[in-house]
């Protein structure tokens, strides 16, 4: 699933590119990811886009005439950026064709992404958006300790609950918890202040060194490969190979689908 460094390549990689350019028509093979309808979707024909935020793992696109093209990727969903008449993906779901013969293509296997174009002020007819939790890059620390100290539960569930704080997955919350000498099954309840802080510091600089390398790697062989980049996550899916800390070996745990990573030495469950 795209977690936040992979959308800050995406939007890095995308608005320069799409400066000046307006599109000269849709394509939408899987018109039901466009949940606000194909029709008003191509109504984007005539329009450029300027700046694309994200919130969470929501990409926001903001057209020209004050609206907002709002996508969530869920768990795979790819751009693509390519010349008109390049092979087509697999499972392509959405096109925007541009006046100079680039397209951003979309495809999605699991097709489980959701696409919207909505007014200016329609941010919260997206669902889930207007539960979303404050993003995870620009939460302070002082916000974070609060929202977190009323919290029991165990921490990772609360890291990926977007309610909580937004964008962070279950790849990323291995990766913190790892930095942060915190087992993923802890309660808060049993956390102390220092815990929390360290929790907070590794949560920042986590993201920060990891989006550095995906934009990297992004700039160098462009969008379309892949939707999500791990080559530089240290336990998350690396089961069996010894920690980079300390060289005890990396645990998983499987549970309803989704696979938990951590080295039981530097994260012990109870202290
Ligand atoms: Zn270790």
């Amino acid at each position: 699933m795209p977690e936040i460094p992979d959308l800050e390549a995406v939007r890095h990689y995308l608005m320069p590119r799409l400066a000046g350019l307006r599109v000269a028509e849709t394509e939408t093979p899987l018109p039901w990811l466009v949940r606000t309808g194909a029709e008003e979707f191509a109504t984007l024909a005539g329009h450029g886009f300027g700046e694309i935020h994200r919130l969470g793992k929501f990409l926001i696109w903001f057209v020209d005439d004050g609206r907002l093209l709002v996508v969530n990727p869920m768990l795979t969903g790819r751009f693509h950026w390519v010349e008109k008449g390049t092979k087509k993906p697999g499972m392509l779901g959405v096109v925007m064709r541009f006046d100079d013969g680039h397209e951003v293509r979309y495809s999605d296997m699991r097709r489980m992404g959701r696409w919207y174009l909505v007014p200016k002020d329609g941010l919260e007819q997206v669902p889930q958006m207007a539960t979303l939790g404050p993003d995870a890059l620009a939460i302070s620390e002082e916000e974070f300790l609060a929202r977190l100290k009323p919290r029991r539960g165990q921490i990772k569930a609360t890291l990926t609950n977007q309610e909580f704080v937004a964008g962070i997955g279950n790849a990323y919350s291995d990766e913190i918890l790892w930095a942060a000498g915190l087992h993923p099954h802890r309660r808060r309840a049993t956390m102390d202040e220092a815990d929390l802080r360290r929790l907070y510091a590794a949560m920042r600089s986590m993201l920060e060194e990891s989006i550095a390398i995906v934009d990297a790697t992004v700039q160098g062989e462009g969008l379309g490969k892949k939707e999500e980049w791990r080559q530089h996550l240290k336990v998350h899916r690396r089961a069996g190979q010894p920690c980079p800390k300390c060289g005890s070996e990396i645990r998983g745990q499987v549970r309803s689908g989704s696979e938990t990573n951590y080295c039981l030495t530097c994260q012990p469950l109870f202290e």
